[in-house]
């Protein structure tokens, strides 16, 4: 949608009352951000006063997918400024705050509460980075290579969200939704029980939790020390997500294989191996898989009824992936959830107070109870609850 906001005011602008919309957040058209960038900054740099050259994205508008063109995400620049901010020297904090915005515009994918530089790239309180989707393209590197930037980035990766499938009834308003399973149609998927734990990335030498620079809980201690054990045998570049189970979240459960389950293997190209792959990988490692409900053709009537049954059994709900490779880019149309209504999905519930721990059976690695695998008749046959050792 474009709404020119020199036209004179069209009545979408403003609400039923009269009062304004808040223009800064309306998709514009090239030249009208141009434009009514520079006419709200009075013609002059932001940072120095100058006459401005350029309106300039606070955030990339490569990472919109809609272009961008938001006047709460330009500010105007001269050369030199204009250099300093593509080269991230001067921050989209300031930027904002320079040029009197008070909204953060954002693309969908992204959370406005993120901090993150121009690119991307997320920030982390040290004042490290991570790589984000547009860091490996060459101009990125060559601008962040110019500022020098390029060491202050950390080798470790966020796990992506995973976008809940149109009929996922945990999935709020907020909520990322799968857009289309047109990637997922006629391919053979891997449908394995969404656990209530703490998602973790384990490399050779770190381990972390979704946030990369998460405060102390014991559960994290202890998923440290079993990184521990298996750090040797991972691949330098490559990393484990696993779900750590150790603490008790929203469900409890007994009887589990391990307390650190795992979900998936990536290597030094940042792609998502394929499952036959990854659970190769996994009896190498001794790591209890993901169990998996449902190894076929993707069927999402038949997805949605394995969930119901997992939901009805007290259980958190599914998460389907593609079997094959992943890359990181792909990740959003090739992974998808079903959740049950209500789940708590905040830290703080489990992460205060006691630490109560889930309960597990003995696992023997070399011969492991096989919990990960049943076949479709199972699942209309057979009970879901855990296996007994
Ligand atoms: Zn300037």
């Amino acid at each position: 949608m474009t709404r020119n906001l020199f036209g004179g005011g069209e009545p979408s602008a403003y609400k039923a009352g009269g009062a304004a919309l808040n223009a800064g957040t309306l998709l514009l058209s090239r030249e009208d951000f141009t434009r009514s960038v520079l006419v709200r900054d009075g013609g002059r740099c932001v940072c120095c006063d100058q006459a401005a050259t350029a309106a300039h994205h606070i955030i990339e508008r490569v990472l919109f997918h809609d272009g961008g063109y938001y006047l709460d995400n330009g500010a105007s620049v001269c050369d030199e400024h204009h250099m300093d901010a593509e080269m991230t020297l001067l921050s989209v904090e300031q930027l904002r705050t320079l040029a009197g915005i008070r909204t953060v515009v954002v693309p969908a994918h992204m959370s406005p509460d993120e901090v993150v530089d121009k690119w991307g790239n997320p920030i982390l309180k040290d004042g490290r980075r991570i790589r984000g989707e547009l860091f490996h393209t060459e101009q990125v590197q060559k601008i962040l290579g110019r500022a020098g930037l390029l060491d202050v980035f950390v080798r470790y990766f966020k796990y992506p969200r995973t976008s809940h499938f149109a009929g996922s009834p945990g999935g709020s308003a907020d909520d990322k939704r799968l857009k289309s399973t047109t990637a997922l149609q006629g391919t053979r998927v891997i449908v394995s029980e969404k656990m209530d734990g703490e998602n973790s990335t384990l490399y050779d030498d770190y381990v972390h939790a979704r946030s990369i620079d998460g405060r102390y809980h014991p559960s994290r201690a202890r998923i440290k020390q079993f990184h521990s054990i298996i750090r040797q045998d991972i691949p330098a570049d490559w990393r484990v997500c696993m779900e750590n189970l150790t603490a008790v979240h929203s469900i409890r459960y007994e009887g589990l294989p391990s307390l650190f389950i795992g979900l998936s293997i990536w290597d030094d190209r940042n792609v998502c191996l394929p499952w036959d792959e990854t659970v190769e990988y996994f009896d190498l490692m001794g790591i209890a898989p993901a169990r998996v409900l449902y190894d076929g053709v993707f069927d999402e009537d038949l997805i949605t009824e394995i969930s119901e049954q997992i939901v009805e059994e007290g259980g958190e709900g599914t998460v389907t992936r593609s079997a094959g490779a992943i890359p990181y880019a792909h990740f959003h149309e090739l992974v998808g959830k079903y959740v049950r209504q209500g789940h708590v999905l905040t830290d703080s519930h489990w992460m205060e107070g006691d630490f109560d721990e889930n309960g597990t059976y003995d696992w023997d690695p070399e011969d492991p109870v096989d919990w990960s695998m049943m076949s479709r008749s199972d699942i209309h046959g057979a009970a879901f609850g855990p296996p007994s050792s």
